[in-house]
């Protein structure tokens, strides 16, 4: 139940402690830019939340949400695919597939239409090697982030069971009421169940 605004405000102090304790550490610039830009990517948009369709995370990528419409349908709200470095690992290789994808049709259709455009990114193998490891800097972002989600949420359920039942069931009307005015179904669904919201 933290919400997306609960989720953004705790990944964000987790990008400023890691900034601060990696700098500390004597960790370059590069090394701490590229684990905070993970932090970021798995915050705002590769969120644990993408597994909801209806989710503020997914709003965030517009039109574009219909790419993760089949993820959203394969992954049950807050399962497996929540848990941190299985989920994200699951995530980025689903866009670095869906890139994979568009890059293959692209090539394609520039191939019909005449044009030829050198997608070759052959370089020397040390020069790959060494970006890689960048690579390696975003995902521990993204591990982290995913992390701080994953136990934030579970903080939460935990702190919600502390409140009685009364005033818990008072709070559950309250949120549908807003819910039901906020949103409207999408065609032919029906609505996601009050589990699926926290
Ligand atoms: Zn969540």
């Amino acid at each position: 139940m933290p919400g997306f605004v609960g989720h953004t405000i705790a990944n964000t102090a987790v990008l400023a402690g890691t900034t601060f304790v990696m700098r500390s550490q004597g960790w370059s610039w590069q090394d701490v830019i590229a684990v905070d830009a993970g932090i970021a990517i798995a915050s705002l948009v590769l969120s644990p939340d993408m597994d909801l369709f209806n989710s503020k995370s997914m709003k965030g990528w517009g039109w574009l949400r219909v790419f993760w419409w089949p993820y959203s349908k394969l992954a049950k709200h807050r399962d497996r695919l929540h848990i941190p470095i299985l989920g994200t690992a699951v995530r980025w290789l689903y866009v670095a597939t869906l890139l994979f994808l568009l890059l293959v049709l692209f090539r394609f259709w520039f191939r019909r239409i005449g044009l030829s455009v050198d997608f070759d990114f052959a370089g020397d193998t040390d020069d790959i090697i060494y970006n890689a490891l960048y690579l390696v800097d975003v995902f521990l972002g993204a591990v982290l982030a995913d992390t701080t989600h994953y136990v934030l949420d579970i903080i939460s359920t935990k702190l919600k069971r502390l409140v009685p039942r009364r005033l818990r069931d008072r709070y559950d009307r309250y949120a549908q009421n807003h819910y039901d005015r906020e949103h409207r179904p999408p065609r032919g669904r029906a609505w996601i169940s009050e589990e699926g919201q926290r």
